[in-house]
């Protein structure tokens, strides 16, 4: 019998041989593990590290890990960090320089480390957040050249979403836990009286080839309804929805909001929801020199909007008050990400609300927002109330 290799079903020790086969092709696989009490990203070195049995229960500042019976590996929704961390690092040295014993000074670029990554469990909202670091790292005029290295070799297993979490709104920013493209391989894993098993797709030429030196069988069509059935059941299940209003528009009318003084009421200006989120890229760069003097560094490292420095001219920060720089984080990434990028910059993924010591929830600030809005509206209109929504779609 001759297998279709675009579309079959593995069992678990299909997955293992998955995790096995990509380690034999000489990717370092990162995957989902548990550690510390948290399902992390980690390198993994065989597919007995997954989180078989684990789920997560979250809620804005809440996150716990719970035990399920039917012993699934990825039931779980987004955990604590993202692909960035591997892709885009928080620290990376740039350049060294050396003084040399006759005075001259040499400078040499430092080249990242050659690595292939594989990464085994991305989904669909991580996809398209690393289609948007794609286009912000290596599609404009300030590239990221270890960025390109790193994401030009990275092999993406995505895993469509069984079990949103109760921050999850993907749907509601366009996308969903289940994904068609921008992936090497997809699996959607399906446990029923069938028993526990996972349907892949191929997406490239790469996981084709991949999927046809794995153990395997036929996908079926019973396995291909429940894999549907398990996608459409995650739709209905997202635990949030950002209101269905023009995010840009709102940004850029909300500047001047009074819901921005009851936020940075309870905003640390930590910068917890920059580090987490799977889109922010910013970063800052700091020089290092050893304690003759001869030999220095500089590094590139993550920064955030919430910090002080990140706005500082000369004579002071722009952005002083916890005010601006978290209205400076919510109108970039919903609004003027839009005018930089072509897109939006959140993708739903809900890791900024369950990372936020104080539980600050971006879905609820910009229903504030639009409430706000809505008000005004209501105000200004004159010859009936108007939503918010409803004066834009006369515009
Ligand atoms: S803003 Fe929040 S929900 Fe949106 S992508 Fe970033 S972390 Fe995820
Ligand atoms: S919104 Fe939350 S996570 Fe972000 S800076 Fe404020 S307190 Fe920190």
């Amino acid at each position: 019998m001759t297998i279709r290799t675009d579309t079959a079903v593995l069992d678990r020790k299909g997955l293992e041989a998955l995790v096995e086969a990509l380690a034999d092709d000489g990717r370092t696989v990162i995957g989902p593990t548990v550690r510390d009490g948290a399902i992390v990203l980690a390198e993994l070195e065989g597919a007995d590290e997954l989180p078989y049995g684990c789920g997560v229960e979250l809620d804005a500042g809440r996150y716990r890990l719970t035990h399920r019976e039917d012993g699934a590996v990825f039931a779980h929704s987004a955990g604590p960090q993202s692909w960035k961390n591997f892709l885009h690092p928080q620290r990376e040295k740039l350049w060294s320089a050396d003084r040399t014993a006759d005075g001259e000074v040499t400078v040499s670029a430092a080249r990242p480390e050659p690595v292939s990554y594989a990464f085994l469990g991305v989904r669909p909202c991580d996809l398209r957040a690393i289609a948007i670091q794609d286009r912000v790292l290596t599609g404009g005029s300030y590239r990221d050249d270890g960025y390109g290295e790193r994401r030009r070799g990275a092999f993406l297993v995505a895993v469509e979403c069984a079990a949103p979490g109760a921050t999850c709104f993907c749907v509601s920013m366009g996308g969903g836990p289940g994904t068609d493209s921008g992936f090497d391989l997809a699996l959607t894993e399906v446990i029923d009286e069938a028993g526990h098993r996972f349907l892949v797709r191929a997406g490239s030429r790469e996981g084709a080839a991949l999927l046809e030196k794995l153990p395997r069988q036929e996908a079926d069509d019973a396995t291909r309804a429940a894999a549907r059935a398990v996608v459409a059941e995650a739709a209905d299940r997202m635990g949030r929805s950002m209101p269905p209003v023009n995010l840009q528009r709102l940004m850029g009318d909300s500047l001047e909001a009074a819901r921005w003084d009851d936020v940075a009421a309870r905003c640390l200006t930590c910068g917890n929801c920059t580090m987490v989120c799977p889109t922010c890229f910013c970063t800052t760069t700091e020089e290092v020199t050893d304690l003759t003097g001869d030999h220095a560094e500089r590094w590139q490292r993550w920064d955030s909007c919430f910090d002080l420095d990140f706005s500082h001219l000369h004579g002071g920060p722009v952005r002083s008050s916890g005010r601006s720089r978290y209205r400076q984080w919510l109108t970039h990434k919903l609004g003027t990400w839009h005018d930089q990028f072509d897109s939006t910059g959140c993708v739903g993924c809900g890791r900024c609300i369950v990372w936020c010591p104080v539980g600050i929830d971006i879905t609820e600030e910009v229903t504030a927002l639009k409430a706000e809005a809505d008000a005004k509206s209501h105000v200004t209109a004159t010859t009936e109330d108007r939503t918010y929504e409803e004066e834009e779609a006369e515009r």
